[in-house]
């Protein structure tokens, strides 16, 4: 079922849902269904699957040479949607990136997801990869993830790349995209950021799930700017807590947020590990509080493959 549906169906009560990583490379499906079994009780309406793109690492060789090559740790995105919807019946999401991909292998991916009944896929533009200094499309792939939606929403309509296929078979998909109420770390600012998430969804767009943020008045200024600007699709908020110390300035440098001051402070009051992790739990429980009674669609975690933390601040909150 559809993501629009599903809030439609809640009729303003907010859902559950969530975002997982798949696997390492090497680890078999049994690790997935291990994070989900905890999170699958607590019914979540449904679960997004990132992608992750190719990277270029260096293995020292004989005489000092070093070689380069290609992996991808986290392969198997649209495998594992499938096995989320065979196992649990549950509606699972493949995240598409632009980068790495060519139109073609953007319309076979597509394919493939219509194949094995996938009814939603979230569009992304993806970061540059580590050996790039800014986000490089391939020969004949997509720019931005507006171009990767006007893709997908042609083949709603039944256009294909080849123009010659006969009556051939219309897509149902629908799109979400990613919003940034701090703004995306390369826009010069957030109007000419939400210029363009404007055109995302008058491009075909239904839905948009946020980067984190821990200071909600930011989200609720940026609804308020979206329907301004008569964007007017489900605006879910995605949600993460801060468990350690580390992520002090792990976060910030990662994700381009602020962390608010109160937060911290409390923190760096926070004498032990458990203590930090408590501050932080706290601090995303009241969050999730005030998000529901602002009426948000869903309440979206990054679990980042920990169900612990998740299934505890949602049984808090739901
Ligand atoms: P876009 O919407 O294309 O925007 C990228 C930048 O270009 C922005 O600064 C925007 O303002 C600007 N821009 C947009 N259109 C134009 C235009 N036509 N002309 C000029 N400038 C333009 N990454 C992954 O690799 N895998 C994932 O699974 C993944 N999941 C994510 C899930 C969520 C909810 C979020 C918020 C992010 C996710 N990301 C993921 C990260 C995302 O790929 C990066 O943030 C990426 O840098 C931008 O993607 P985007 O789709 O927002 O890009």
């Amino acid at each position: 079922m559809k993501v629009t549906e599903h809030i439609k169906r809640a009729n303003g009560k907010t859902l559950f849902s969530i975002e997982i990583l798949p696997p390492l490379k090497g680890q078999d499906v049994n690790c997935t269904f291990k994070t989900l079994d905890p999170l699958v009780e607590l019914k979540p309406a449904f679960i997004d699957v990132t992608y992750h793109r190719e990277e270029f690492i260096y293995k020292e060789r004989e005489k000092g040479l070093l070689k380069r090559y290609q992996v991808r740790k986290r392969p198997g995105t649209v495998a594992i949607c499938a096995a989320i919807q065979n196992h649990y019946k549950i509606d699972a999401i493949p995240h598409l990136i632009c980068g790495g991909f060519t139109k073609e292998d953007t319309e076979d991916a597509l394919i493939d997801f219509n194949f094995l009944g996938i009814d939603n896929v979230l569009a992304l533009r993806g970061d540059p990869i580590k050996s790039e200094k800014t986000f490089v499309p391939k020969i004949d792939g997509h720019a931005y993830a507006s171009e990767l939606i006007e893709q997908i929403s042609s083949l709603n309509k039944g256009k294909y790349l080849d123009e010659d296929l006969q009556e051939p078979h219309k897509m149902d998909f629908c799109i979400g995209v990613a919003g940034y109420p701090e703004k995306h770390f390369e826009s010069p600012n957030l109007a000419m950021d939400m210029h363009y998430l404007k055109k995302k969804v008058e491009l075909g767009a239904e839905y948009i799930v946020t980067q984190m943020f821990f200071d909600n008045q930011k989200y609720f200024d940026f609804v308020k700017k979206c329907r301004e600007m008569d964007i007017n699709v489900p605006i879910i908020p995605g949600i993460k807590p801060l468990t350690t110390l580390n992520q002090l300035t792990s976060i910030p440098q990662h994700f381009y947020i602020d962390l608010p001051e109160d937060l911290s402070n409390e923190v760096m009051k926070a004498k032990t590990k458990e203590a930090i992790k408590e501050v932080g739990m706290e601090w995303c429980i009241n969050q999730c509080k005030e998000l529901i009674d602002f009426g948000i669609p869903s309440l979206h975690f990054y679990t980042m493959s920990n169900s612990a933390n998740t299934k505890r601040i949602a049984e808090a909150v739901f």
